[in-house]
């Protein structure tokens, strides 16, 4: 930024106040003599602004924005839940965070790790995690590698793997960076993988295997699951599992049973770290028995007593982060899981789904659900019925008048002009009922009143966007 926008964006700059502190009193002959010249600059931008006018510019910029803490944030495929406070102060103890990795008094440290893969391995059914990986995307890419280096071992050239049109989009992206070639396969009616495709997809004999998100991105459960699995491994391919959604699925049903050999978890969506702001996060990965070789250098892996540290391994990916991942995001998983105990885990999946399943009753008496079904911890509604050319954004624009966020649109791709609705557990049924009323609310307006919808949001600092405009030329300052 050059300095004259700066003086515009910035508070402060020439703006005459009330300063009470006294100037400065040190006597000096000559500048040189207390600072080198090499530290010295000629103009130096530092906003001569008073506490009071900086305190008030933060928290009203900070009342400005919305978050899980605001309101409902029905932000589908994002499980933006609430996360318990009292997880934050944990992983703000100065004994967890002023370690450094680096110490060798860390004993606490590797074992809160080794404490957390064991539960993680009881809840997914796998054998062994790593925990380097920062985020999902960064955790597919892992599994991937290792899938890519399972085969070379076995000196089989394997490089093509199926991904379904339900996946997430960050799945395909994932596999292309690890060097795979993407086969995607259509949904059936019911929006699941038709079997046959599938088979005949695998008669490839480049085929690496598959990567499956399920619950996928239509909120809807892979009835089939086990026939995939094994259908893919008769034809000696492996199953790659998209854990990201994992809340509707918590202490109900585990990818490693569904036949899984290689899955990431969502830390940041599912066990309590907040996210949406950009980290730090934590895709760890999970693998079955004969997968541990191929995790990345170093690791926590499981032994004959429990867990071990393992510093190297020869058919190790190698590294893929510094030391062992981002900790604070393992200590918060930690205690929420140890907090919630089995039977609380399994709570937060039965009330992700049944939220999921009274919002989507209760909306589709208005608008359309193109999977008429009973729906995981999501659903998908489309614009097909809104009244009066009002599209899906012009909804999205109008629930922010309503104080309430808008849900992820546009998404999946294979529903035109999708709604996709994740309400979570931790909503409870007036704010569920809220947020039904809200959205009936708004399809009478759209019927009655359109321009009002048409030109939502009215109630925001910052009316509807030109989306491309404001990506490609922002206009930062006012
Ligand atoms: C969020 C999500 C991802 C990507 O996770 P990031 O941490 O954003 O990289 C992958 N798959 C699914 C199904 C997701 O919901």
């Amino acid at each position: 930024m050059d300095s004259d926008s700066r003086l515009i964006f910035e508070k402060g700059y020439n703006h005459p106040h009330n300063n009470f502190i006294p100037k400065m009193d040190i006597e000096y002959e000559n500048i040189d003599d207390l600072i080198p010249k090499t530290l010295q600059r000629e103009d130096l931008l530092i906003p001569d602004i008073p506490e009071i006018e900086i305190v008030r510019h933060f928290l009203n910029l900070s009342q400005k924005t919305y978050g899980v803490d605001t309101g409902i944030y029905p932000l589908g495929s994002c499980t933006m839940k609430y996360n318990p406070k009292i997880n934050e102060v944990i992983a703000r103890l100065p004994d967890f965070s002023k370690l450094h990795p680096l110490q060798e008094e860390n004993l606490g440290a590797l074992e809160l790790i080794i404490e957390l893969s064991k539960i993680l391995c009881q809840v997914t059914g796998m054998d062994g995690f790593t925990f380097q990986p920062a985020a999902g995307a960064h955790g597919e890419l892992t599994g991937l590698l290792m899938i890519k280096k399972y085969f070379e071992t076995m000196n089989l050239k394997k490089n093509a793997i199926i991904v379904p049109e339900s996946s997430h989009g960050t799945n395909p992206a994932s596999a292309k960076m690890a060097g795979f070639s993407i086969i995607k396969i259509r949904s059936n009616k019911d929006g699941e993988i038709p079997i046959d495709l599938l088979k005949y997809a695998m008669e490839g004999d480049n085929v690496a295997g598959i990567m499956l998100t399920n619950p996928n991105t239509l909120g809807l459960f892979e009835r089939n699951i086990k026939d995939i699995t094994k259908i893919v491994h008769d034809y000696g391919g492996l199953c790659y599992y998209d854990g990201a959604n994992l809340n509707p699925m918590l202490g109900i049903c585990r990818p490693g049973d569904m036949g899984f050999d290689i899955i990431h978890l969502n830390l940041h969506k599912t066990f309590s770290t907040p996210h949406g702001g950009g980290g730090p996060g934590s895709g760890p990965v999970g693998v079955k028995k004969e997968f541990i070789p191929f995790l990345p250098n170093p690791c926590i892996i499981p032994n004959n007593n429990g867990f071990q540290y393992r510093e190297y391994s020869e058919n190790s990916i190698g590294r893929i982060k510094s030391f062992l991942g981002n900790f604070g995001v393992l200590v918060r998983a930690y205690a929420y899981l140890l907090a919630l105990g089995a039977q609380g885990l399994r709570r937060v999946g039965e009330i992700s789904v049944l939220n999921a399943n009274y919002l989507q009753v209760q909306l589709q008496k208005k608008y359309h659900a193109p999977y008429n079904r009973t729906c995981q911890h999501e659903f998908v509604l489309s614009d097909k019925n809104l009244p009066n050319d009002i599209t899906t954004e012009d909804i999205a624009k109008r629930i922010i008048d309503y104080g309430i966020y808008a849900p992820t649109i546009y998404f999946p791709l294979i529903v035109s002009g999708a709604m996709m609705i994740e309400p979570t557990e931790t909503e409870s049924k007036a704010s569920l009922d809220n947020f039904v009323n809200v959205m009936l609310k708004i399809y009478e307006e759209a019927r009655s009143n359109p321009e009002l919808i048409k030109n939502a949001p009215h109630n925001t600092p910052i009316k509807r966007l030109d989306a491309v405009l404001a990506a490609r030329k922002p206009i930062l300052h006012d």
